[in-house]
């Protein structure tokens, strides 16, 4: 009994104590207006991009009621709380019905929140619970304890956001309408008060429709509840609201998001500028010019696209444009481009020739485009080039040049994915986070998914004879108090030398070489030295075009964020005449200089099938850059002792119709990579077998012996050693042969 009557006593005690505290004035430095800060985001001649009113830390300008349109207050009472004048700091009634709610669905589905209670959740902000909500209404009771009606009106149309990083009612009306707060008609308020229930979802500058309606709403609420006339209220249903240019208040959009992820929020505060890297003017052409070059290419389901400018000298940001149009929902316009992951195709391409280079390969070696699977990985792995033929045997510059997959695969195959990777961390690939095993030598066909922003960075790199430095965006911050803080110069790293950047780079502007694959294009042919390469990933979603001259480096990723592929477009016609148009822009009415050749570079006369220093039989010798002590010593061993060439021998007439071995043809030579292991150094023997004929096995026969049987498609690897070859193939159907004409063919090592 005496127990029973001392815990009544306790919980009596407890229910006082808690009814009392809410008498307990919340603490003044809690209620102080917030700091006025708008950060400036300038252009690299102190042009504004953007300023961002304010943000979580500061405010456009902490505004008085007298600072604020008499609309915008009652149409903040209409649209969030009509009882605010009568209630202590909760509506009971909305909060029962509200609760009763959340009980039966288990969760916090309604808010009816008073702006007493949004006032409170942005001072003491927490998670949604149940829990969290008693204390917020708990704190709203003592709210109500510390300032007046008026007071806390003041301290919601200063806090809280109105969506774009508008926090408070000065910058929203700023921001939407170009004008005061006090300035606001009963139209604009109305439109602005509806904002803050849910600003991402009602954000003028992407979609008007439901906000409008939200708008209509509110004033014919306020109008029912004698806040405004009738004829007022009709006289703003039919007012057309003139909203402020989101385009010249997000100028550079996606460069500027860039820039405000880059500042830590614990920093922001005391920000009041930056000035970045970006030039303003080069920046509005481009984005220009990115509009109107996607608008022409949409009949291939090209919908955008991104670009990026470097200057090589400082490694700084010029033009950066993440998309269309930053404002478009359809295609997906908020996505940055720029900064996106997608798969770079053969982009990566020439980091792999860098390493095969650095092992000891030249630009003359012959590397052999034929059938090769590699073991690496899980699974063997078998590549196809974009033409899904293979092209026989040919110099590291030529399959470099015309992007071919498969000497690309067995290089990498040679020297590991793992020194590729690591290579491409150095050079600034940060997004490329897995292990080597997870890519595997896919890496070098661009299985990963990297950003254009890093593959503009590393081609820049090659630009500064393989010195790679960070892209730099910002030139300068300024703080509240007036500092000026430099971003300090990050070293230069040497990732390449600067002779295997040299060679790389004379390959990607050797113009003739990648005719074989690519034609006399024009669109990655200039009036000056530029070294480019293309990419496109295997599903056509992404294509790129990335090159450089000495001083600037350009990259273009064109493409679907959807991941629609794309049809009939290649690196040379997706992204490469916009690639073409902005190196002409950059360097018009300047002298181009050639890339500049470092010590250590000589060039030699070569036979253009063997990689080998000429000799009289040879059928002609060609000129090739090598790195000073790889250049070929031994006179050409494939035309030794041959009277003429063996590049032609005369086809027979009517060859296309007769079962022949359509590969190797006859004359081929192969030429054994040292670098390579042997067993991946194979061919695959194809037939090619006429209508009618229909064997039901072919037999390979090999310097006179059977080397294997196939049945259809009748090919069959064979691996290659040194030697002279005479290879024919049998067709057997019913008993009976035909034999097909020998190809002779020679392995060298
Ligand atoms: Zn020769």
């Amino acid at each position: 009994m005496a127990m029973a009557r001392r815990l009544l006593a306790l919980s009596l005690m407890l229910c006082a104590g808690l009814v009392l505290s809410t008498l307990i004035p919340l603490p003044a430095n809690r209620l102080r207006p917030e700091p006025v800060v708008s950060l400036r985001i300038l252009d690299r001649d102190g042009v504004l991009l953007r300023e961002v009113l304010s943000d979580a830390g500061g405010r456009c300008r902490w505004v008085t009621l007298d600072d604020v349109s008499p609309f915008l207050v009652q149409a903040t009472i209409a649209a969030e709380d009509r009882f605010f004048y009568f209630h202590r700091g909760v509506d009971g009634l909305s909060m029962l019905r509200a609760a009763w709610q959340n009980l039966r669905r288990g969760q916090v589905v309604s808010g009816a929140s008073t702006i007493s209670q949004q006032v409170v959740r942005n001072i003491y902000p927490g998670r949604r619970t149940v829990w969290t909500k008693l204390v917020q209404t708990w704190l709203a009771f003592r709210l109500e304890r510390t300032l007046s009606k008026n007071g806390i009106l003041v301290q919601y149309l200063n806090r809280i956001s109105y969506g774009n990083q508008a926090f408070g009612i000065e910058a929203a009306a700023r921001l939407y309408f170009d004008k005061p707060a006090a300035q606001l008609s009963l139209a604009e308020s109305a439109f602005l008060a509806a904002i803050p229930r849910s600003p991402s979802v009602l954000n003028p500058f992407r979609s008007l429709p439901p906000l409008e309606r939200k708008q209509k709403e509110i004033i014919r609420r306020m109008a029912g509840l004698g806040l405004v006339t009738r004829g007022q209220a009709r006289r703003a249903l039919d007012e057309r609201l003139q909203l402020a240019s989101r385009a010249e208040k997000f100028r550079a959009p996606h460069f500027c998001d860039y820039i405000l992820s880059l500042i830590p929020e614990e920093k922001r505060p005391g920000l009041a500028a930056v000035v970045t890297t970006l030039d303003g003017a080069l920046q509005e052409k481009l984005e220009a010019m990115l509009r109107r070059y996607l608008d022409a290419v949409r009949g291939r389901g090209i919908s955008n696209g991104a670009l990026v400018v470097l200057d090589n000298r400082t490694g700084e940001v010029r033009s950066l444009v993440g998309s269309r149009d930053y404002f478009d929902e359809k295609d997906g316009g908020q996505v940055n481009g720029a900064l996106a992951l997608r798969q770079p195709g053969s982009a990566l391409k020439p980091f792999t020739y860098a390493l095969a280079l650095e092992h000891g390969l030249t630009a003359g070696s012959m590397i052999e485009d034929a059938a090769f699977q590699s073991g690496t990985g899980d699974g063997a792995y078998v590549p196809q080039n974009y033409d899904r033929k293979f092209h026989g045997p040919m110099s590291l510059r030529s399959a470099l040049a015309c992007s071919y997959n498969v000497p690309a695969v067995a290089l990498l195959d040679a020297v590991g994915p793992d020194l590729l990777l690591r290579r491409l961390w150095a050079l600034g690939f940060s997004s490329l986070s897995r292990s080597p095993g997870y890519y595997g030598v896919g890496l070098t066909l661009g299985n990963g998914e990297v950003r254009l922003l890093e593959l503009a960075g590393a081609y820049s790199a090659l630009a500064r004879a393989g010195l790679c430095r960070p892209v730099q965006p910002v030139l300068e911050w300024q703080t509240t108090s007036g500092e000026v803080i430099r971003p300090e110069a990050s070293a230069a790293v040497a990732v390449f030398s600067p002779q295997v950047a040299y060679l790389i780079t004379d390959i990607l502007a050797d113009r003739d070489a990648r005719v074989p694959s690519f034609g006399y294009t024009t669109s990655l042919s200039f009036p000056f030295p530029v070294a480019a390469k293309t990419g496109t990933s295997k599903d056509f979603r992404d294509n790129w075009t990335v090159g450089f001259t000495p001083d600037w480096t350009v990259g273009i990723w064109v493409g679907n964020f959807s991941g629609r592929p794309m049809h009939n477009v290649s690196g040379i016609t997706g992204a490469g005449p916009l690639f073409r148009d902005i190196m002409l822009l950059l360097n018009r009415g300047q002298t181009v200089n050639g890339f500049a050749e470092p010590d250590g570079i000589s060039r030699v006369s070569v036979c253009p099938q063997s990689g080998m220093v000429p000799g009289e039989a040879c059928p002609g010798a060609v000129r090739e850059v090598f790195l000073r002590g790889t250049e070929p010593e031994a006179i050409c061993s494939l035309h030794r002792g041959l009277k003429s060439g063996p590049a032609a021998p005369s086809l027979p007439a009517g060859r296309k119709s007769s079962f022949r071995v359509s590969f190797p043809l006859d004359g081929d030579i192969f030429r054994l990579d040292p670098v390579l292991r042997p067993e991946h150094q194979r061919i695959l023997l194809k037939a090619a077998v006429p209508e009618g004929v229909d064997p039901e096995t072919i037999e390979w026969w090999i310097n006179g012996r059977k080397a294997g049987k196939t049945a259809h498609p009748y090919s069959m690897f064979w691996i290659l050693r040194p030697g002279s070859f005479t290879i024919t193939a049998a067709a057997v159907r019913d008993g009976k042969r035909i034999q097909s004409a020998p190809v002779r063919i020679v392995v060298l090592t």
